[in-house]
């Protein structure tokens, strides 16, 4: 204001019927009468009403170079009242014999001649106000955006580049993309032989390394494609990419904790299976020897003690089951078997093993089976047993007054399937509702007393849960408190047609003998030898040898001709597998298929394929009782006269 008083400049432009105000550097150092008149008034400092941003460059280059701003419009200076008369502005310099730079900002009115005119006006300022958004868009986006010549330079990228890379736009701009690019995935580019602009177009999403201004390497992922040519302009390649360094160093710390877990959960089943390997060996001479010293007409009171050790040995081996079998569902090692069994049998027989427990409590236990159930199914029914026993063991145990009842219903029956719904109900305490969900977690019981009460760890329900989960079911529970339990969930089995049944079930009630039967043992741990000894001289073994290791065992086999061989499968020398392979490959067909049954403390399906490989005929897992050993070895001379 000072140097136009001096020059009275100011009288001219405020004889100007527009608005007008006069720039200096950072400051406006004159409003005009008209602009004070009729305009709300604005800072002094430019900065804060003119906005605009490409205008906000061109005043800063107008005071360094001189070179004068284009007409716009200014959204921030405004009339005092509301009127529908809009201003474009106009820059001119004042002459440039004075010293500093001035810039006059005059407003021109747009009287609007015609509707085209108006619209013409209104178009051009929302045309500004797009630009405006996109060029923010581009700008604070979380993403950089670019554009790359046929010989992958940059055409273009957005300045956000400087905020993840380090470097200005300008910088980039004319470079060549492979010259950030980290020098493996360089090579890995350049491996694929092809022209770049074909490999581009075959790849949409991509992902490389490249090299920030500070040197280190950052992680992006870019979308694009190839803009095709037209007329006479080469195609380009346009993209954006996202930096997701942080991402992949997530992704790669959580694959490595996967790793750790899958690695620990591992070691931990391995462990658990060969601790129950070792404890099941002993196990086997302990239950063994007690089922002995039952058969040798033990004294009453000497009965009393062996019963206990019996029930003790067998709850301990149960629980050791349990483990194991727990470990490997989790590990998701089982799988379900699929041969012919009869449901009803299998279950009267279960509900019948607990009546004995029942009574003593003084409870009632009942089946209700429904008739419509078919005699012969295929199912898993070792596992079906499992979920069976596991219900009812806790539905005796946890009832104290009234009744056990077991229900199978039929749900739906084709000719093909049968849907069966498996209810086990009781009148005992009940779960509280808040722990209704966790009882099916491992290791979990309903109170903390329930152990020192009732005893058990937890795993039962677990075991039941995921087995359910692995017959595509579910189970579920409806429970009051002191009123009783319900778990109940459904099954689908293929059906059978009836065949005429084998004599099996009977055999049960036949003396046990083994007269005519010559046998080969092989079995490397002395305590199970004298057992199965013990156990065959019982039933009057015809001719029983027994070889301490394979090699043994394969001279043996030579030597005489065998109804049966029964190998155990880690043995000194020369392990079961090994003698099986020897007898199979033997050159005598005579001799060759005398039927192989294997010991061993491992689970069936941990050697089903071997055994399918050698045609060995059954497996008899340890320890085994003497109606296992007996119902193995008769089940395989069918044809012999046992007597
Ligand atoms: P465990 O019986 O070895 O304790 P389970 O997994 O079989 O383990 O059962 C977990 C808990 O669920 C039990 O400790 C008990 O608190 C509760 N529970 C299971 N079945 C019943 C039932 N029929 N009645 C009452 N509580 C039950």
């Amino acid at each position: 204001m000072r140097q136009f008083n001096q020059f009275d400049i100011s009288d001219v432009f405020n004889e100007i019927n527009d608005p007008l105000f006069v720039i200096e550097s950072e400051e406006i150092i004159f409003f005009n009468k008209f602009f004070k008149k009729h305009f709300q008034e604005i800072p002094f400092d430019w900065r804060s009403s003119i906005t605009e941003k490409e205008l906000v460059a061109s005043l800063e280059e107008f005071f360094k170079t001189g070179i004068v701003p284009k007409n716009t419009f200014l959204k921030k200076v405004r009339p005092k009242e509301l009127s529908s008369i809009k201003y474009e502005w106009s820059f001119t310099n004042l002459p440039s014999s004075y010293s500093e730079k001035f810039l006059i900002v005059r407003g021109h009115p747009l009287k609007f001649q015609s509707k085209a005119g108006e619209l013409l006006a209104r178009t051009r300022e929302e045309l500004q106000q797009s630009e405006e958004k996109y060029r923010t868009l581009v700008e604070e986006s979380t993403e950089i955006i670019f554009s790359l010549s046929d010989t992958l330079e940059f055409y273009y990228i957005s300045p956000n580049v400087k905020q993840f890379l380090g470097y200005e736009a300008d910088e980039v701009i004319g470079t060549s993309f492979l010259h950030y690019l980290n020098p493996e995935d360089l090579d890995v580019f350049q491996s694929y032989g092809v022209e770049i602009s074909d490999f581009l177009d075959e790849n949409q999403y991509l992902e490389f390394r490249i090299k920030h201004k500070n040197g280190t390497f950052r992680v992006f992922s870019s979308n694009g494609r190839m803009v095709d040519e037209h007329e006479d302009k080469k195609p380009f390649y346009t993209g954006i990419a996202r930096d997701i360094t942080e991402l992949k160093q997530a992704q790669k710390e959580l694959f490595q904790a996967k790793e750790r877990a899958e690695k620990d959960s591992l070691v931990k089943s391995q462990f658990l299976s060969m601790m129950s390997h070792e404890i099941r060996t002993p196990m086997n001479a302990v239950i063994g020897l007690t089922h002995l010293l039952m058969e040798e007409n033990p004294r009453e009171d000497q009965l009393e003690n062996l019963k206990t050790l019996k029930f003790s040995a067998e709850n301990l081996m149960s629980l050791i089951n349990d483990l194991l079998d727990f470990s490997k569902i989790d590990a998701g090692k089982i799988n379900l078997e699929q041969s012919q069994f009869d449901l009803r049998v299998l279950v009267n027989r279960i509900v019948h093993s607990y009546s004995f427990q029942a009574k003593e409590k003084g409870l009632k236990i009942r089946t209700d089976i429904d008739g419509e159930i078919p005699e012969l199914l295929i199912g898993d029914s070792v596992r079906i047993s499992q979920i069976i026993n596991n219900l009812l063991s806790n539905a005796v145990k946890f009832t104290d007054i009234g009744q056990v009842r077991t229900v199978l219903q039929v749900v739906k029956a084709t000719r093909e399937f049968c849907e069966i719904k498996f209810s086990i109900e009781d009148t005992g305490i009940g779960i509280p509702e808040d722990k209704v969900e966790s009882i099916f977690e491992a290791f979990t019981q309903a109170s903390s007393d329930t152990t020192r009460k009732f005893g058990g760890t937890g795993l039962g329900l677990a075991i039941v849960k995921r087995l359910v989960e692995l017959h595509g079911s579910e189970i579920n529970v409806s429970t009051t408190l002191n009123q009783g339990s319900t778990f109940e969930f459904t099954l689908k089995f293929k059906s059978v047609e009836i065949k005429s049944k084998d004599q099996t079930e009977q055999q049960d009630y036949k003396e046990k003998s083994l007269k005519n039967v010559s046998i080969l043992v092989a079995e490397d741990n002395l305590i199970n030898q004298i057992l199965i000894k013990k156990f065959l001289k019982n039933w009057h073994i015809g001719k029983l040898v027994m070889a301490s290791d394979g090699q043994e065992a394969i001279e043996e086999f030579h030597k005489t001709n065998f109804d049966i061989i029964l190998l155990d499968l880690q043995m000194p020398i020369l392990g079961g597998l090994s003698v099986a392979k020897f007898i199979r490959e033997d050159l005598d067909s005579g001799k060759n298929q005398v039927p192989i049954l294997v010991l061993s403390a491992a689970s069936h399906q941990e050697i089903k394929s071997e055994m399918l490989e050698l045609s060995i005929n059954d497996f008899i897992e340890k320890p085994f009782t003497p109606e296992v050993l007996y119902g193995k070895i008769t089940e395989h001379l069918i044809s012999k006269d046992l007597s």
